[in-house]
C-alpha cells in the first residue's frame, strides 16, 4: 500500500496561463495530480492541450501561474531561483523530443554535464557516466560528438543524461517524437527497463502503443484532466480531485 511519504509529486489546483500581447492561453486548468514513488505515468491528449506546459511545471523549468506543487517534500513554489536549479539537478532527470544534446560537447561530456553542476570528484564522475552510458549500450561511443550519431543514438545518450544523476524522477517528453518506429521501441523499453529497476517516470505521448506501457494515463484536453486510465485498479488513481486541506490523505 502507497503511503503518505512516498508520494513523490503532488499538484493541486494547478493553472498555467500565458499571457502575450493579444491574447491569454489557459494552457492548464485545475490540475491535481499524485504520483508515487515507483509509477509510471503517461500523460496524453492531442497537439496544444497542455502536455508540455505540465511536464515542464512538473521538472520545474516552468512555473504555475496558480496552484501549489510539492515535490519529494519540497514546496516547489518557495523556493528560490537558485534553490530550484539545485533541486531540478538532483531530482530531475528530463527527456526532450528533440535531444537537446549539446553539439560541441562529446557524448561523454554531454552526460558528465549534471554532474560537474554538482562538483561531484572525478573518479566518481567517470563511474557514474560509464554505467549511464553502458545502460543504453552508448559506452562504445564516447568520444563521439552528437552530430556523428543517429536520432536513436541521440536521444538513448540523453536518456543516459537524464539517469546519471540518479534522479527522483524522469520526465520525457515525446521522446520518440523524432524517431523512427524501431528506435521509438528501443527507448520505449529503455524506459520501461528504468521503471522495472525502480525508476518513476512521468512521460508524455501521443502514441496510445505507447502509453500502455505505464500503468496510469492521465488524458488532458484543453488544459483540464478529463479521463484516466489504469492497469492497476486495485491501487488509488492519480488523479486527485480537491483536496480541501493538508495533511494529505493516506493511501
Ligand atoms: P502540447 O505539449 O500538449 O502540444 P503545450 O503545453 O505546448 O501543448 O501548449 C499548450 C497551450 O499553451 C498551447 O495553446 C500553446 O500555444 C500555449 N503555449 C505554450 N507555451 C507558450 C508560451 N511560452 N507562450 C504562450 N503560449 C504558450
Ligand atoms: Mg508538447
Amino acid at each position: 500500500m502507497a503511503r503518505a511519504h512516498d508520494v513523490l509529486i503532488d499538484v493541486q489546483d494547478l493553472h498555467k496561463v500565458f499571457i502575450t500581447e493579444e491574447v491569454e492561453t489557459h494552457a492548464l486548468s485545475n490540475v491535481h495530480l499524485r504520483i508515487h514513488k515507483g509509477e509510471y505515468i503517461a500523460i496524453a491528449g492531442p497537439s496544444g492541450c497542455g502536455k508540455s506546459t505540465l511536464l515542464s511545471i512538473l521538472g520545474l523549468l516552468d512555473s504555475p501561474s496558480e496552484g501549489n506543487y510539492n515535490l519529494n517534500q519540497y514546496s516547489v513554489g518557495d523556493l528560490s531561483a537558485s534553490q530550484r536549479a539545485r533541486i531540478r539537478n538532483r531530482e530531475v532527470g528530463f527527456i526532450f523530443q528533440s535531444f537537446n544534446l549539446i553539439g560541441d560537447l562529446t557524448v561523454y561530456e554531454n552526460v558528465e554535464l549534471p554532474l560537474m553542476y554538482q562538483k561531484m570528484p572525478k573518479a566518481e564522475r567517470r563511474e557514474r557516466v560509464r554505467n549511464a552510458l553502458e545502460k543504453v549500450s552508448m559506452a562504445h561511443r564516447m568520444k563521439h560528438y552528437p552530430s556523428q550519431l543517429s536520432g536513436g543514438q541521440q536521444q538513448r545518450v540523453a536518456v543516459a543524461r537524464a539517469i546519471v544523476t540518479e534522479p527522483s524522477i524522469v520526465l520525457a517528453d515525446e521522446p520518440t517524437g523524432n524517431l523512427d518506429s524501431a528506435n521509438g521501441d528501443i527507448v520505449m523499453e529503455m524506459l520501461t527497463d528504468l521503471h522495472k529497476h525502480g525508476s518513476t517516470i512521468c512521460m508524455v505521448t501521443h502514441d496510445p502503443r505507447y502509453a500502455k506501457h505505464a500503468q496510469y494515463t492521465v488524458h488532458l484536453f484543453d488544459g483540464r484532466i478529463v479521463d484516466d486510465e489504469t492497469t492497476m485498479p486495485d491501487k488509488p488513481s492519480v488523479v486527485r480531485k480537491p483536496i480541501p486541506e493538508r495533511p494529505m490523505v493516506i493511501n
